[in-house]
This record gives C-alpha cells, structure tokens and sequence, in this order.
C-alpha cells in the first residue's frame, strides 16, 4: 500500500474511533443523570408531604368536632339531670348550649371542607406515584437502549483498533509522529482528501505543482495554507 493511501486509511479508522469515544461519552453523561426520575420524585415527595399536611388538618378539625360535641353533652346531660334548677343558671346554660351547637356546626363544615382538600391531595399523591412509576419504566427502557448501543460501540472500538494496530506497525516510525502531531494540532484530522483541486480540510485551491506532487502517493504533501498532509488517492 502506499505510503499517503495508508495514511488516509489510518486517518479514516481515527475519524470513526474519535466519533464513537465522543458517542460512548455521551452515552455516559445521558446514564449519569436521570433529570426526568429526579423531578418525578421531587413531585411525588411534594405530594406526599401536601397529603401529610392535609392529614393532620383533617384530624384536627376531627378532634375539635369530637369536642363540642362532648361539651354539648355534658352540658345536656346536666339539664336533663334535674340538678339545676336555678332559672338563671338553667338559661346561661342554654345559651351556651346555642353557642356551642353553632360553633360544633362551623367545626362540622370546616372538617368537611378539610375531608375534601385531603382527599384531592391523596388523589394527587397516587397521581404522583403513578407518574414517577411510568417515568422510571421509560428511563428503564431508554438505559438498555444505551447500554446496547455501548456495548456495539464497544465491540466496534475493539475491531477498529485492531485494524489501526495493524496498520501502525506497518508506517515507518518518523511518518506516524508526523501524523500523530498533525492529529494532535488539527483538531484530530491529519489527512485531507483533495477534492475539485482544494484541500477539502480547510477549501484552499491548489496549484498545479502541488496537485502533481500530491499525486505521487509514496511522498507526503502539505497543504501550503492548513499544513495537513494532502490526500489526491
Ligand atoms: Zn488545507
């Protein structure tokens, strides 16, 4: 194989090496991070701690329900007993009892009114859960999906470094640190293809002397404007 028409092989197997490492990178930083689960699961918490709230809101207006009615009790009770009998007495009784039966039906239609508001937030809270468990199933799927594609990433990294290998050793040593410092300073392409007579890395046009030098594949050539190694195969 020519020496130029070697080069280009190798250059082509490193083009294709350094785009799967940045896909395998990639795939990477995509497994890392599980934005979506993350926020399903702040919602869920979120929720959780609303229905908790509400909970406690609900009991409370539960026990203050629970005592006026006792109080109302007792205080029935003490009149149907016959214990007291003084009118004045039996009268502030009464009022009390009114007062009470108007604060036991406030206390009854604030409990209703926190029964609902946590029954909505019991209902958002299974929402939630529902919403985290289909969100995790997708991350799921999506994780094999990469892993998969990784895995023939891989596979394919382990069969093109074998064909560089094999090509390296071939290379005369003083060309491969020519092509691996272009690599190195040329954004990782050393070789360029010479396309309509322009170097088709940078788009300079070629002079006529150059064309015929880059023709001669055993020679390397550079471009005279980006200083790549100029491939006229
Ligand atoms: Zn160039």
């Amino acid at each position: 194989m020519a020496l130029v028409h070697h080069l280009y092989e190798l250059q082509r197997l490193d083009t294709e090496l350094d785009a799967l490492q940045r896909r395998l990178e990639e795939i990477r930083a995509l497994l890392a991070f599980a934005a979506e689960v993350e926020a399903a699961r702040e919602g869920l918490e979120a929720a959780r701690r609303r229905a908790r709230e509400r909970q406690r809101a609900f009991q409370e207006a539960e026990a203050r329900t629970a005592q006026y009615r006792q109080k109302i009790q007792d205080i029935e009770r003490r009149l149907a007993g016959g214990t007291v009998r003084n009118p004045r007495q039996v009268l502030v009784l009464q009022q009390e009892l009114e007062y009470l039966r108007r604060k036991l039906d406030e206390a009854e239609e604030a409990a209703i009114a926190a029964l609902l508001a946590l029954e909505e937030a019991q209902a958002e809270e299974e929402a939630a859960a529902r919403h985290l468990e289909a969100v995790r199933a997708r991350r799921q799927e999506q994780e094999a999906v990469w892993n998969q594609e990784a895995e023939r990433l891989r596979r394919r990294g382990e069969t093109l470094q074998a064909r560089r290998d094999a090509l390296v050793a071939h290379l005369p040593q003083e060309v491969y640190a020519v092509y691996q410092n272009l690599r190195r300073q040329k954004a990782g392409l050393a070789v360029a293809p010479v396309e309509d007579h322009a170097c088709s890395a940078c788009g300079a046009v070629l002079s006529a002397r150059r064309l015929q030098e880059a023709a001669n594949l055993d020679v390397l050539t550079y471009c005279a404007q980006c200083g790549r190694i100029l491939y006229a195969g």
